[in-house]
């Protein structure tokens, strides 16, 4: 079959490697209909994620049709059936499955004690990412193996085309869970960092979980443009001090929720420059590391949450905790616990609350896949998200 193959850093290829097969009982075969790039795939393609290998196959965001099912898996779920596959791998039987906590499986893992050795942390298993996460092949692919197939699915209903549904797998439930975790009241303003793929479904999600005012920070035009046109109000962070606009449109009490859609990528892009003068203790902070998290500890309303999707690995340093700590902040992250959501998500797409394919700025054939990774990560062609037909 052909997949999207990590080679090493800014080296991603489409090449021809055997197709998967049925290896565990619970196991199943899903032929790939249609798959998407996420801003964390990005981390894999720049390499700034340990535990890649040469050969591994990537992507986290896929569905299709199933079209082979291990003995265990045969009572919840059949061939032929329509399913979205949620990225984080669960086993639905350990004590934090029972909890619903999917992301953090105790089971799904299959490298968890070199994770654990080497990090001292782990995750439930991921597809299509690290070995530190299990090292499970991807679904940037004709076909996929999924693990615990008979519980690591979402099935859908006739009627629904692959983009209404695609990102119940990830991108969606992730800016749900996002906003989810705020506990929005209708007397709170959201303010949102970052207008990627992942922002965009906050916005929508904070939107329609009743907040006051939802406020969008990026600088890509296109990103900030798609952000007002779901109902948020926008500030570009080249042109304005975040922290002051933000005290403006909150009558200088500051949001009281305060969304990190950006991530590690932060680091590179960190423009601390348009909160020194405001951000006292910021200017203790000489490292430009972790810029939005300080920038929404300092602005954030006391009280008030941070909710965390974007993704960081490793340390992070230099960040005011005491600040955090007098100022009673709450603090909400992790990978998304996907399959917690789908069912109420899958639902209001199905009522017509929303349509996530609205995101969607470019589709391709698998094969233009490498080349679409270059044109997501560096924003060029208008590009907010990328789905490839395999
Ligand atoms: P993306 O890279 O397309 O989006 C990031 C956006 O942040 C870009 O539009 C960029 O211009 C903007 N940005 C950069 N620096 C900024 C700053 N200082 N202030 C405001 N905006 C800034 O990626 P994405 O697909 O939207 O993903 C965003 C993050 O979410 C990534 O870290 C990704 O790994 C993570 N993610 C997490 C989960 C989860 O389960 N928690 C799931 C999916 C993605
Ligand atoms: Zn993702
Ligand atoms: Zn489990």
């Amino acid at each position: 079959m052909r997949a999207l193959v990590w080679h090493g850093a800014n080296d991603i290829r489409c090449d021809t490697v055997p197709d998967p097969e049925i290896e565990h009982p619970r196991d199943a075969i899903v032929r790939v209909s249609t798959c998407a790039i996420c801003g964390s795939d990005l981390h894999l393609h720049d390499n700034v994620m340990p535990g890649m290998e040469k050969g591994d196959i990537v992507g986290h965001e896929f569905m299709g049709e199933v079209m082979e099912v291990g003995a265990e898996a045969k009572s919840a779920l059949k061939v032929g059936e329509r399913v979205v596959v949620p990225f984080t791998i669960f086993c639905g039987e350990c004590d934090q499955c029972r909890r619903g906590n999917y992301s953090v499986c105790e089971r799904s893992n299959r490298n968890k004690a070199l994770a654990d050795k080497l990090f001292g942390h782990t995750t439930a298993g991921l597809f299509g990412y690290t070995h530190l996460t299990g090292g499970y092949a991807g679904g940037q692919a004709e076909y996929v193996r999924v693990p615990f197939a008979d519980r690591t699915h979402i099935k859908i209903p006739e009627g629904l085309t692959d983009e209404q549904v695609l990102f119940l797998g990830d991108i969606f439930p992730t800016g749900w869970q996002a906003a989810a975790q705020c506990d929005i009241q209708p007397t709170d303003t959201v303010a949102i960092w970052g207008c990627g793929p992942v922002g965009q479904m906050t916005i929508r999600s904070a939107v329609l979980l009743g907040a006051k005012q939802v406020i969008a920070i990026d600088r890509v035009p296109e990103r900030l443009a798609m952000a007002k046109a779901g109902g948020a109000i926008t500030i570009d962070f080249e042109e304005e001090s975040v922290v002051e606009r933000l005290n403006e449109l909150t009558g200088g009490k500051g949001p009281e929720k305060c969304i990190d859609a950006v991530g590690m990528e932060a680091h590179a892009t960190a423009t601390i420059d348009s909160m020194m003068d405001r951000a006292k203790q910021a200017l203790m902070l000489e490292s430009d590391r972790a810029h939005v998290l300080r920038e929404m500890m300092y602005v954030c309303r006391p009280a008030g949450t941070l909710s965390i999707p974007g993704v960081y690995g490793g340390l992070v340093d230099k960040i005011p905790f005491g600040m955090a700590m007098n100022k009673g902040l709450t603090f909400r992250m992790g990978q998304t616990h996907v399959k917690r959501w789908t069912d109420d998500l899958l639902n209001r797409i199905q009522e017509g609350q929303i349509d996530p394919s609205f995101v969607i700025t470019h589709t391709v054939p698998l094969d233009q896949g490498p080349e679409m990774y270059k044109t997501f990560r560096d924003k060029r062609d208008g590009c907010i998200k990328v789905v490839l037909k395999p």
